[in-house]
């Protein structure tokens, strides 16, 4: 992956992003990156094997809900109302896999 060039959080230093992938068990998925000056830990996702089947389903829908919206014959709203509807299950995953990184914060460090 290219790197990119972050600034610290903590110590307002530099530094170039790394990623660094993980696993625990049973199924989880860790991608982070650490501050080289501090050493401070950002999680960039966490996810176990429930979450990243549903980041599939989500793909998925997307994909079907533009087939749709190429199709004419279906009114805008019906179309507005399916992606409000990925859109909050979206933000539903987006925070257990936050909160599924946080846990992990501590131990990585
Ligand atoms: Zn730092």
């Amino acid at each position: 992956m290219a790197k990119t060039l972050a600034n610290c959080d903590d110590c307002r230093k530099d530094f170039k992003i790394k990623y660094i992938k993980t696993t625990r068990k049973p199924d989880i998925q860790i991608m982070y990156f650490k501050c080289k000056h501090c050493k401070k830990i950002y999680i960039c996702s966490a996810t176990d094997a429930d979450m990243r089947k549903e980041q599939v389903e989500i793909k998925m829908m997307m994909r079907e809900v533009n087939q749709l919206a190429a199709n004419t014959a279906i009114p805008d709203w019906q179309i507005k109302n399916k992606w409000d509807h990925i859109e909050s299950k979206k933000q539903r995953l987006k925070f257990r896999i936050k909160t599924l990184g946080n846990r992990y914060k501590e131990e990585l460090r």
